[in-house]
Protein backbone atom coordinates (compact mmCIF):
# COMPACT_ATOMS: atom_id res chain seq x y z
CA UNK A 1 0.00 0.00 0.00
CA UNK A 2 1.46 3.47 -0.74
CA UNK A 3 2.38 5.00 2.46
CA UNK A 4 -0.57 7.82 1.71
CA UNK A 5 -3.14 5.38 1.16
CA UNK A 6 -2.20 3.57 4.31
CA UNK A 7 -2.64 6.32 6.04
CA UNK A 8 -5.98 7.60 5.35
CA UNK A 9 -7.02 3.90 6.01
CA UNK A 10 -5.28 4.00 9.39
CA UNK A 11 -6.83 7.74 9.95
CA UNK A 12 -10.11 5.88 8.74
CA UNK A 13 -9.96 3.09 11.14
CA UNK A 14 -9.15 5.07 14.24
CA UNK A 15 -12.18 7.15 13.34
CA UNK A 16 -14.23 4.42 13.19
CA UNK A 17 -13.03 3.13 16.38
CA UNK A 18 -13.48 6.28 18.32
CA UNK A 19 -17.22 6.70 17.05
CA UNK A 20 -17.70 2.59 17.78
CA UNK A 21 -16.15 3.41 21.48
CA UNK A 22 -18.37 6.78 21.99
CA UNK A 23 -21.81 4.52 21.31
CA UNK A 24 -20.28 1.81 23.63
CA UNK A 25 -20.30 4.64 26.17
CA UNK A 26 -23.58 6.20 25.50
CA UNK A 27 -25.22 3.12 25.41
CA UNK A 28 -23.80 1.72 28.80
CA UNK A 29 -24.01 5.29 30.62
CA UNK A 30 -27.71 5.59 28.91
CA UNK A 31 -29.31 2.58 31.17
CA UNK A 32 -28.32 4.76 34.45
CA UNK A 33 -28.93 8.19 32.99
CA UNK A 34 -32.27 8.87 34.45
CA UNK A 35 -31.54 7.65 37.84
CA UNK A 36 -28.85 9.62 37.91
CA UNK A 37 -30.84 12.66 37.07
CA UNK A 38 -28.91 13.68 33.92
CA UNK A 39 -32.33 13.25 31.52
CA UNK A 40 -34.78 16.43 31.57
CA UNK A 41 -37.30 17.08 29.24
CA UNK A 42 -37.63 20.99 27.51
CA UNK A 43 -40.73 22.40 25.96
CA UNK A 44 -41.10 24.42 22.77
CA UNK A 45 -44.20 26.73 22.05
CA UNK A 46 -46.42 25.95 19.13
CA UNK A 47 -48.55 29.23 18.14
CA UNK A 48 -52.05 29.46 16.40
CA UNK A 49 -50.67 30.93 12.51
CA UNK A 50 -53.45 33.14 12.97
CA UNK A 51 -54.02 34.39 15.88
CA UNK A 52 -50.62 34.05 17.22
CA UNK A 53 -51.92 32.44 20.60
CA UNK A 54 -50.54 29.33 22.48
CA UNK A 55 -51.49 26.12 21.66
CA UNK A 56 -49.99 24.01 23.42
CA UNK A 57 -45.75 22.41 23.67
CA UNK A 58 -43.70 20.08 22.27
CA UNK A 59 -41.95 17.93 24.98
CA UNK A 60 -37.86 17.10 24.00
CA UNK A 61 -35.21 15.26 25.95
CA UNK A 62 -32.22 16.57 26.72
CA UNK A 63 -29.16 14.49 28.31
CA UNK A 64 -26.25 15.73 29.98
CA UNK A 65 -23.07 13.46 30.31
CA UNK A 66 -20.73 13.83 32.54
CA UNK A 67 -18.17 13.68 30.77
CA UNK A 68 -18.73 13.98 27.40
CA UNK A 69 -21.43 17.10 27.94
CA UNK A 70 -24.48 17.92 25.80
CA UNK A 71 -25.58 14.97 24.03
CA UNK A 72 -28.15 15.35 21.16
CA UNK A 73 -31.36 13.84 20.99
CA UNK A 74 -30.76 12.65 17.37
CA UNK A 75 -27.55 10.73 18.77
CA UNK A 76 -29.42 9.38 21.96
CA UNK A 77 -32.41 8.14 20.91
CA UNK A 78 -31.28 6.27 17.62
CA UNK A 79 -28.64 4.43 20.12
CA UNK A 80 -31.28 4.08 22.30
CA UNK A 81 -33.97 2.41 19.74
CA UNK A 82 -30.71 0.13 18.47
CA UNK A 83 -30.03 -0.85 21.75
CA UNK A 84 -33.31 -2.15 22.66
CA UNK A 85 -33.60 0.48 25.20
CA UNK A 86 -36.21 2.90 24.15
CA UNK A 87 -39.11 1.40 25.96
CA UNK A 88 -37.40 2.35 29.25
CA UNK A 89 -36.55 5.65 27.89
CA UNK A 90 -39.54 6.60 26.45
CA UNK A 91 -41.54 5.01 29.91
CA UNK A 92 -39.55 8.03 31.79
CA UNK A 93 -39.92 10.73 29.32
CA UNK A 94 -44.28 10.40 29.72
CA UNK A 95 -44.10 9.84 33.35
CA UNK A 96 -42.08 13.05 33.15
CA UNK A 97 -44.12 15.15 31.08
CA UNK A 98 -47.27 13.61 32.51
CA UNK A 99 -45.68 14.96 36.04
CA UNK A 100 -45.04 18.42 34.53
CA UNK A 101 -48.64 18.73 33.12
CA UNK A 102 -49.86 18.00 36.44
CA UNK A 103 -47.80 20.81 38.44
CA UNK A 104 -49.08 23.08 35.68
CA UNK A 105 -52.98 22.26 36.17
CA UNK A 106 -52.21 22.97 39.66
CA UNK A 107 -50.74 26.58 38.91
CA UNK A 108 -53.29 27.01 36.38
CA UNK A 109 -51.84 26.74 32.86
CA UNK A 110 -53.82 24.35 31.40
CA UNK A 111 -51.70 23.32 28.58
CA UNK A 112 -51.18 20.55 26.70
CA UNK A 113 -47.90 18.54 25.16
CA UNK A 114 -46.72 16.76 21.93
CA UNK A 115 -44.60 13.77 23.19
CA UNK A 116 -42.10 12.08 20.44
CA UNK A 117 -42.38 8.17 20.27
CA UNK A 118 -40.00 6.14 18.37
CA UNK A 119 -40.74 3.74 15.85
CA UNK A 120 -40.22 0.69 18.38
CA UNK A 121 -42.51 2.53 20.66
CA UNK A 122 -45.28 2.67 17.57
CA UNK A 123 -44.68 -1.29 17.15
CA UNK A 124 -45.08 -1.90 21.50
CA UNK A 125 -48.67 -3.11 21.66
CA UNK A 126 -48.80 -2.17 25.63
CA UNK A 127 -48.35 1.60 24.66
CA UNK A 128 -51.54 2.73 24.58
CA UNK A 129 -52.23 0.91 28.42
CA UNK A 130 -49.19 2.54 29.34
CA UNK A 131 -49.85 6.04 28.24
CA UNK A 132 -53.33 5.45 29.73
CA UNK A 133 -52.21 4.62 33.00
CA UNK A 134 -49.54 7.07 32.89
CA UNK A 135 -52.15 9.97 32.50
CA UNK A 136 -54.84 8.70 35.06
CA UNK A 137 -52.07 8.27 37.90
CA UNK A 138 -51.38 12.30 36.92
CA UNK A 139 -55.14 12.98 36.99
CA UNK A 140 -54.66 13.92 33.74
CA UNK A 141 -56.90 13.96 30.82
CA UNK A 142 -55.94 12.09 27.48
CA UNK A 143 -56.55 15.50 25.04
CA UNK A 144 -53.77 17.09 27.13
CA UNK A 145 -51.51 14.60 25.48
CA UNK A 146 -50.73 15.07 21.71
CA UNK A 147 -48.32 11.77 20.13
CA UNK A 148 -46.11 12.91 17.44
CA UNK A 149 -44.89 9.64 15.74
CA UNK A 150 -42.14 10.19 12.54
CA UNK A 151 -43.73 9.35 8.67
CA UNK A 152 -40.71 6.35 8.58
CA UNK A 153 -41.76 4.85 11.90
CA UNK A 154 -45.71 4.91 10.85
CA UNK A 155 -44.08 3.16 6.93
CA UNK A 156 -42.16 0.88 8.75
CA UNK A 157 -45.17 -1.28 8.99
CA UNK A 158 -47.75 0.53 7.92
CA UNK A 159 -50.91 -1.56 8.82
CA UNK A 160 -49.75 -2.79 12.22
CA UNK A 161 -48.93 1.57 12.49
CA UNK A 162 -52.16 1.87 11.36
CA UNK A 163 -54.27 -0.37 13.98
CA UNK A 164 -52.10 0.85 16.96
CA UNK A 165 -53.13 4.49 16.28
CA UNK A 166 -56.66 3.80 15.92
CA UNK A 167 -56.18 2.32 19.39
CA UNK A 168 -54.35 5.20 20.59
CA UNK A 169 -57.27 7.45 18.67
CA UNK A 170 -59.90 5.60 20.84
CA UNK A 171 -58.58 6.01 23.57
CA UNK A 172 -59.08 10.18 23.20
CA UNK A 173 -55.39 10.64 21.77
CA UNK A 174 -54.66 13.18 19.18
CA UNK A 175 -51.78 11.99 16.66
CA UNK A 176 -49.33 14.02 14.07
CA UNK A 177 -47.14 12.55 11.10
CA UNK A 178 -43.83 13.68 12.20
CA UNK A 179 -41.13 15.19 10.14
CA UNK A 180 -43.54 14.69 7.07
CA UNK A 181 -42.33 14.74 4.03
CA UNK A 182 -38.57 12.62 4.74
CA UNK A 183 -40.46 9.49 4.08
CA UNK A 184 -42.23 7.75 1.39
CA UNK A 185 -46.11 7.58 2.72
CA UNK A 186 -48.44 7.13 -0.46
CA UNK A 187 -51.50 9.15 -0.43
CA UNK A 188 -53.43 6.29 -0.48
CA UNK A 189 -52.02 5.31 3.41
CA UNK A 190 -52.24 9.01 4.18
CA UNK A 191 -55.93 8.64 3.45
CA UNK A 192 -56.39 5.83 5.88
CA UNK A 193 -54.65 6.56 8.75
CA UNK A 194 -56.28 7.69 12.16
CA UNK A 195 -54.22 11.40 12.23
CA UNK A 196 -54.92 14.93 12.97
CA UNK A 197 -52.05 16.56 12.05
CA UNK A 198 -49.13 16.66 9.29
CA UNK A 199 -45.97 18.22 10.83
CA UNK A 200 -43.86 19.08 7.99
CA UNK A 201 -40.38 18.72 8.57
CA UNK A 202 -38.03 21.23 9.20
CA UNK A 203 -35.79 20.75 6.06
CA UNK A 204 -38.64 22.59 4.00
CA UNK A 205 -39.19 25.48 6.42
CA UNK A 206 -35.58 26.85 6.95
CA UNK A 207 -35.05 28.65 4.03
CA UNK A 208 -38.55 29.12 2.94
CA UNK A 209 -37.64 32.93 2.63
CA UNK A 210 -35.48 32.12 -0.13
CA UNK A 211 -36.20 29.21 -1.39
CA UNK A 212 -39.00 29.06 -4.57
CA UNK A 213 -38.79 24.67 -4.82
CA UNK A 214 -39.66 24.57 -0.80
CA UNK A 215 -42.24 27.22 -1.15
CA UNK A 216 -44.13 25.03 -4.00
CA UNK A 217 -43.50 21.92 -1.48
CA UNK A 218 -44.72 23.58 1.24
CA UNK A 219 -47.59 24.77 -0.61
CA UNK A 220 -48.57 21.43 -2.26
CA UNK A 221 -48.09 19.78 1.46
CA UNK A 222 -50.65 22.30 2.83
CA UNK A 223 -53.10 21.95 0.69
CA UNK A 224 -53.04 18.10 0.85
CA UNK A 225 -53.48 18.47 4.32
CA UNK A 226 -56.39 20.37 3.91
CA UNK A 227 -58.05 18.13 1.71
CA UNK A 228 -57.68 15.07 4.01
CA UNK A 229 -59.09 16.87 7.00
CA UNK A 230 -55.84 17.62 8.89
CA UNK A 231 -54.40 20.62 10.76
CA UNK A 232 -50.86 21.52 8.72
CA UNK A 233 -47.83 22.19 11.49
CA UNK A 234 -44.46 23.70 10.60
CA UNK A 235 -41.52 23.39 12.78
CA UNK A 236 -38.33 25.17 12.23
CA UNK A 237 -39.74 28.55 11.56
CA UNK A 238 -36.52 31.33 12.64
CA UNK A 239 -37.85 34.87 10.08
CA UNK A 240 -40.68 36.53 10.21
CA UNK A 241 -40.60 36.11 6.48
CA UNK A 242 -41.23 32.62 6.89
CA UNK A 243 -44.13 32.96 9.43
CA UNK A 244 -45.96 35.27 7.46
CA UNK A 245 -45.64 33.48 4.24
CA UNK A 246 -46.97 30.53 5.88
CA UNK A 247 -49.18 31.95 7.70
CA UNK A 248 -50.50 32.93 3.98
CA UNK A 249 -50.30 30.07 2.55
CA UNK A 250 -52.72 28.79 5.58
CA UNK A 251 -50.63 26.93 7.83
CA UNK A 252 -52.46 25.90 11.01
CA UNK A 253 -49.51 25.68 13.97
CA UNK A 254 -46.29 27.54 13.87
CA UNK A 255 -43.04 26.19 16.34
CA UNK A 256 -39.44 27.47 16.03
CA UNK A 257 -36.69 29.61 17.10
CA UNK A 258 -38.80 32.67 16.01
CA UNK A 259 -41.16 32.30 18.84
CA UNK A 260 -39.09 31.07 21.21
CA UNK A 261 -36.37 27.60 21.54
CA UNK A 262 -37.18 24.69 23.65
CA UNK A 263 -37.05 25.81 27.34
CA UNK A 264 -36.91 24.05 30.73
CA UNK A 265 -40.69 24.36 32.00
CA UNK A 266 -40.31 26.87 34.71
CA UNK A 267 -38.30 29.25 31.69
CA UNK A 268 -41.39 28.40 29.36
CA UNK A 269 -44.11 30.08 32.14
CA UNK A 270 -41.97 33.17 32.14
CA UNK A 271 -41.67 33.14 28.33
CA UNK A 272 -45.63 32.87 28.35
CA UNK A 273 -45.99 35.31 30.98
CA UNK A 274 -43.94 37.81 28.79
CA UNK A 275 -45.64 37.34 25.66
CA UNK A 276 -49.05 37.53 27.39
CA UNK A 277 -50.48 33.99 26.09
CA UNK A 278 -51.16 33.07 30.16
P1 LIG B 1 -38.19 16.52 15.95
O1 LIG B 1 -39.27 15.75 16.63
O2 LIG B 1 -38.35 16.75 14.49
O3 LIG B 1 -38.07 17.88 16.78
C1 LIG B 1 -37.80 19.13 16.21
C2 LIG B 1 -36.35 19.52 16.37
O4 LIG B 1 -36.16 20.78 15.74
C3 LIG B 1 -35.91 19.71 17.82
O5 LIG B 1 -34.54 19.32 17.88
C4 LIG B 1 -36.04 21.22 18.01
O6 LIG B 1 -35.23 21.73 19.04
C5 LIG B 1 -35.59 21.70 16.65
N1 LIG B 1 -36.09 23.04 16.30
C6 LIG B 1 -37.24 23.63 16.69
N2 LIG B 1 -37.37 24.85 16.14
C7 LIG B 1 -36.27 25.04 15.37
C8 LIG B 1 -35.81 26.13 14.53
O7 LIG B 1 -36.47 27.16 14.38
N3 LIG B 1 -34.63 25.95 13.88
C9 LIG B 1 -33.89 24.81 14.01
N4 LIG B 1 -32.72 24.74 13.35
N5 LIG B 1 -34.29 23.77 14.79
C10 LIG B 1 -35.46 23.89 15.46
P2 LIG B 1 -33.98 18.46 19.11
O8 LIG B 1 -34.59 18.91 20.40
O9 LIG B 1 -32.49 18.44 18.98
O10 LIG B 1 -34.53 17.01 18.80
C11 LIG B 1 -34.09 16.30 17.68
C12 LIG B 1 -34.92 15.06 17.47
O11 LIG B 1 -34.71 14.12 18.53
C13 LIG B 1 -36.41 15.31 17.44
O12 LIG B 1 -36.76 15.79 16.15
C14 LIG B 1 -36.93 13.92 17.73
O13 LIG B 1 -36.93 13.14 16.56
C15 LIG B 1 -35.89 13.38 18.70
N6 LIG B 1 -36.38 13.51 20.08
C16 LIG B 1 -36.25 14.53 20.96
N7 LIG B 1 -36.83 14.23 22.15
C17 LIG B 1 -37.37 13.00 22.00
C18 LIG B 1 -38.12 12.12 22.86
O14 LIG B 1 -38.47 12.44 24.02
N8 LIG B 1 -38.47 10.90 22.36
C19 LIG B 1 -38.15 10.52 21.06
N9 LIG B 1 -38.54 9.30 20.63
N10 LIG B 1 -37.48 11.33 20.23
C20 LIG B 1 -37.09 12.55 20.69
CA1 LIG C 1 -41.43 16.07 16.89
CA1 LIG D 1 -38.47 17.17 12.23
CA1 LIG E 1 -37.05 13.85 13.83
Amino acid sequence: MARQARQRYQCYVEGLDERHLRQLTLVRDLQDAARQQQLSMVYQPQLDARTGRLIGVEALMRWQHPTLGFIPPDEFIELAERSGNIQRLTGWMLDSVCAQLQRWNIEGHGLSAAVNLSARDVNDDTLPERINDCLASHGLTPDRLRLEITESAIMHDPDHASRQLATLRRAGLSIAVDDFGTGYSSLAQLKRLPVQELKIDKSFILKLDESADDEIIVRSTIELGHNLGLAVVAEGVETESSRALLAGLGCDILQGYLFSRPLPADQLILWAQAHSHI
